[in-house]
């Protein structure tokens, strides 16, 4: 039987939080993914206020407080789940993110197992919410239900894009799971649009090489059509792809921006098998 199509529904708390997220993924075969925005957090000015990151000078409190609040939102426990987020580097590699991750005591109890230097996490083990995080990046959620139900969740900036991780890291999803292409779901949240993005030449050329002339936009480059041609050459048909189409930078009231506001905080992608 064919999953469902990908679908983003916006679900907005009483307390503010706002999340994407499919629930026809979840009936289906009980993943959970989200995307989330900035606000129903507690962090002050200028993190204000559901900001994810630690390392962005907000109070370590009130990120813990946050990321709980996200976890609850998308309906887990946050003590029922082990979190897994990652030492984001704008990198191109991909971390498989295994049982013994936990029982090697690396990983505390209410604090997040951090996997080191990479943009992409893969899991096939149940309640284990794989977290990245963004403020202008692309956010990438990749989905196959069956044969192995197997989730990835991709930090792509342009460095990531022009290194190919989206593309490596639908192939790798395709291996683990053993699926076919046109069966993975994939959910792409808000980024820097081609409204936003204007690079050097040399950048746009870059891209042109990699991804062909239709990526670039005058003096822009257009991260998201880059994303989608990476995501045909690994298989993935463009009507297995939904995507939020939103600009970080034109909506830095509803996400975090770094090229709009500099010091600030980051929303986040999270992908959980129940
Ligand atoms: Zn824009």
């Amino acid at each position: 039987m064919a999953p469902p199509s990908p679908r983003l529904d916006r679900r907005e708390q009483s307390d503010g939080i706002v999340i994407h997220t499919d629930e026809d993924l979840y009936e289906h075969s009980r993943i959970r993914v989200a995307f989330s925005e900035r606000t129903g957090g507690v962090s002050r000015s200028p993190w204000q206020s559901l900001n994810l990151a630690t390392h962005v000078g907000d109070e370590e409190p009130h990120v813990a407080v946050n990321r709980a609040r996200l976890l609850s939102a998308v309906g887990v426990e946050p003590q029922a789940v082990d979190l897994v987020m990652a030492g984001q580097v704008h990198g191109d590699s991909i971390a498989t993110i295994d049982q013994d991750a936990f029982s090697s005591g690396e990983a505390d109890y209410g604090e997040p197992f951090v996997a080191p230097a990479t943009d992409a996490l893969l899991t096939q083990h149940r309640d284990v919410a794989l977290l990245m995080l963004y403020a202008d990046c692309v956010p990438i959620i990749l989905v196959a239900e069956a044969p192995t139900p197997s989730i990835c969740v991709v930090h792509a900036g342009w460095r990531g894009v022009l290194g190919l991780l989206p593309e490596k890291a639908a192939r790798g999803l395709i291996d683990r799971a053993g699926c076919l292409p046109q069966d993975v779901s994939v959910y792409i949240g808000a980024h820097i649009g081609s409204c936003c993005f204007r690079v050097a030449e040399e950048l746009s050329l870059a891209f042109a090489a990699k991804f062909g002339d239709s990526v670039v936009v005058g003096s822009s480059v257009d991260l998201h059509a880059a994303v989608e041609i990476g995501l045909a050459r690994a298989g993935i048909p463009s009507e297995r792809i939904t995507s939020l189409r939103t600009c970080t930078v034109h909506n830095s009231d509803r996400f975090f921006s770094y090229r709009a506001d500099g010091l600030t905080g980051r929303h986040g992608a999270l992908a959980l098998i129940d």
